[in-house]
């Protein structure tokens, strides 16, 4: 074939970015290896959800969450708003739909780090969602590390102590599963499994 002739392609252009959810109980290290994930994987989206629970010392507005009141969040149910939300440890949390939609549309590769309640919805609505859930080494050292944080009450420590019991069953809904000992292993991993779905065939067709 001659140069420059244009050729088709043998695969279509079309190309939506990947939506990952990273999920599992509070303490287990999300934030940090979601925060690790951002440096290491230039023009991955993260998406900063809405909470009515109280910014906690060192929390960025817009950055970490978008800190609202009950009112604001309620409205914004109201308004369809959410790609999902759910009450969690009795404060309100929700994912915003409009930037999501956008940055897929777009090819880029979108992270949520939600409960696993909220990654199921989302699963529901977008099946090609890919949830990895991350496991404490042991129910002790989640103990240890949600006291270690020094960011919840001993009261509130114990109502996420009491969650993560349910939501350590829900393993069998995720696609991907890993257990968080060592960040560094973790961090390597997840990069793995990131780059891994850009060659999915669900992504072009
Ligand atoms: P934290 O208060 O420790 O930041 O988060 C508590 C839990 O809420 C974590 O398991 C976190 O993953 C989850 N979470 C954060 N944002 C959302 C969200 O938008 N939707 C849902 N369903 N859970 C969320």
């Amino acid at each position: 074939m001659g140069q420059g002739k244009r050729m088709n392609p043998i695969i279509p252009n079309k190309k939506s970015g990947n939506l990952f959810i990273l999920s599992g109980p509070s303490g287990v290290g999300k934030t940090t290896l979601r925060e690790a994930l951002q440096k290491k994987i230039p023009g991955l989206r993260f998406s900063v959800s809405w909470t009515t629970r109280s910014q906690r010392p060192g929390e960025i507005m817009d950055q970490d969450y978008r800190f609202v009141s009950k009112k604001q969040f309620e409205h914004k149910i109201k308004a369809d708003g959410f790609l999902e939300w759910a009450k969690v440890h009795n404060e309100y949390y929700g994912t915003p739909w409009l930037p999501i939609k956008r940055w897929l549309h777009k090819g880029s590769d979108v992270l949520l780090d939600i409960d696993i309640q909220g990654a199921r919805k989302v699963k529901k609505r977008i099946p090609q969602a890919l949830i990895i859930f991350i496991l404490p080494p042991s129910k002790q050292e989640l103990k240890k590390r949600l006291i270690h944080r020094e960011t919840e009450s001993r009261t509130k420590i114990q109502i996420r102590l009491k969650n993560a019991e349910t939501e350590l069953q829900a393993v069998k809904h995720c696609d991907f599963v890993m257990v968080n000992q060592e960040i560094s292993f973790s961090v390597e991993a997840l990069e793995t499994i990131i780059k891994a779905a850009r060659f999915r065939v669900k992504n072009r067709f």
